[in-house]
């Protein structure tokens, strides 16, 4: 894996434990010209103007968080504060989610902003952007011109496009299918939040009426056949149209069936889960009332080991944040109905997943480096990261595994003020975050000035490697 280049390069990071998706090796790493230039013993490496030590510390690709909500109806974060956030948990690319308005209270947008509207709205407000991003086109609305738009939106590198079959915004299975075929002739990828509507509205329905108000009833209201019934529909209609097809924040043993069934035959299939989904089983609302209210709940115990059961399988490929910020004060409501919903998480996911995926799972850290670093940039086309080839960028983490840290939300750089994982301890902490070769993140502060990341656009994802 080395190459040589003349002269010397802009930086050397020394005798660290390489990690990739295949193996771990001492190693050290050449960069140059935000580039990885070469790979190997520090020996056979260029000499550098400048040395990052890296004895006794991990060092792998920049975490790619592909499920990320910011500057939109459901978020207070700015790109600057959500990506200071990514830039503290090591994530150097992230995928938000690029909104069409439509009708009704929840759209960020005027009714007739268009699909590319949104995605031109979401690179302009990123101007403070520390680490770099990309969107999901995302679908609220069933527009026949919008069918119309999505080719214009792939050629802007914008190759993956977000429906859901629930809430205000939900599509209707004709819809989403004509959306499908168009995507299997672009070869982009279709997401969707599968959970049926009718299900989870009249369950909802039912709590209020029975005044079940405390968040303990929440997980009644969306239950897990709902998320498996609507996954099975539009993963057969993916299958049918023959589209790449990402189950997104998949939470429950029910739903994971429904997406292994699907790969066996070779279909294209993917999906995640997310950390949350790994770490907390129901309990969690008795524990802290509605701070964990997000759609769709988190599930019983028996779930919570079928995460790893799907990820030990392959079943699952990525495993997601799906920060979306909002302020505690929003979730003190008398009934957990009235309740924000959604979770900041991207500052201390991979801190989480990492204690619990190799500290009590046992999971080696190549798989870790597959699910949230490689895995997703393959997945969503983003070829220039999640990886330590050479000729790539340098988005690199250096992660001490000894080091220890009491998870305290006093640290956010989110505008979130809480966190989920408050008091947790962690071991095995994000030392130093690199974009593109450049030091964004240094133990715990931020060292660039915002507007250091940029918009990547992303190919169309090939899936048969
Ligand atoms: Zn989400």
């Amino acid at each position: 894996m080395t190459t040589q280049t003349p002269g010397p390069v802009d930086k050397v990071i020394r005798g660290g434990t390489v990690v990739t998706t295949e193996e771990t090796f001492q190693g050290s790493i050449a960069i140059d010209d935000e580039k990885i230039v070469a790979v190997g013993s520090e020996s056979a490496l260029p000499p550098a103007n400048e040395t990052i030590d890296a004895t006794n510390k991990i060092v792998l690709p920049g975490v790619v968080d592909p499920h990320v909500h910011t500057c939109d109806s459901s978020s207070i974060d700015t790109y600057e504060t959500v990506t200071k956030a990514a830039a503290l948990g090591g994530v150097t690319t992230f995928i938000n989610f690029a909104w069409e308005g439509w009708e009704g209270n929840g759209s960020y947008h005027s009714p007739d902003t268009s699909l590319l509207d949104g995605i031109e709205y979401c690179i302009e407000a990123s101007d403070e952007a520390v680490v770099d991003y990309s969107v999901h086109g995302t679908l609220a609305t069933e527009r026949m011109e919008t069918l119309e738009l999505i080719e214009s939106a792939v050629d802007m590198g914008v190759t993956s496009f977000k429906m859901f079959t629930a809430y205000e915004f939900g599509l209707s299975n004709g819809y989403i299918e004509q959306v499908l075929e168009e995507l299997a002739t672009l070869d982009a990828v279709g997401l969707v939040h599968t959970e049926d509507n009718d299900v989870c509205n009249r369950r909802t329905e039912r709590l209020k009426n029975e005044e079940k108000g405390e968040s303990v009833y929440y997980p009644m209201s969306r239950p897990d056949y709902a998320e498996a019934m609507a996954a099975e529909d539009v993963v057969r209609m993916a299958k049918e149209a023959g589209a790449k097809y990402y189950g997104v924040h998949t939470t429950s043993r029910k739903s994971a069936e429904v997406i292994d069934a699907f790969r066996a035959d070779g279909s294209q299939v993917r999906a995640e889960t997310c950390t949350h989904y790994t770490v907390y089983d129901d309990s969690i609302y008795d524990r802290l009332g509605n701070l964990p209210m997000i759609a769709p709940p988190i599930r019983n115990k028996e779930d919570r080991e079928a995460m790893f059961d799907y990820i030990r399988n392959g079943t699952f490929d990525v495993v997601s944040t799906d920060h979306c910020a909002y302020t505690a004060e929003s979730k003190q409501t008398e009934n957990w109905w009235e309740s924000s919903f959604g979770v900041n998480s991207i500052q201390t996911s991979f801190e989480v997943f990492h204690d619990v995926a190799i500290n009590e799972q046992g999971l080696s850290y190549p798989t870790l480096v597959r699910l949230m670093c490689a895995n997703p940039a393959q997945t969503f086309g983003l070829s220039e990261k999640g990886t330590l080839q050479p000729g790539t960028d340098a988005d690199i983490v250096v992660f001490d595994p000894n080091a220890t840290r009491v998870i305290d939300p006093v640290n956010n750089a989110s505008k979130a003020d809480f966190s989920i994982y408050e008091g947790r301890e962690v071991t095995g902490c994000i030392e130093k975050t690199l974009v593109r070769g450049e030091l964004v993140a240094d133990n715990g502060e931020i060292v660039a000035g915002p507007g250091f990341g940029t918009f990547v656009e992303r190919d169309r994802p090939d899936w048969h490697n």
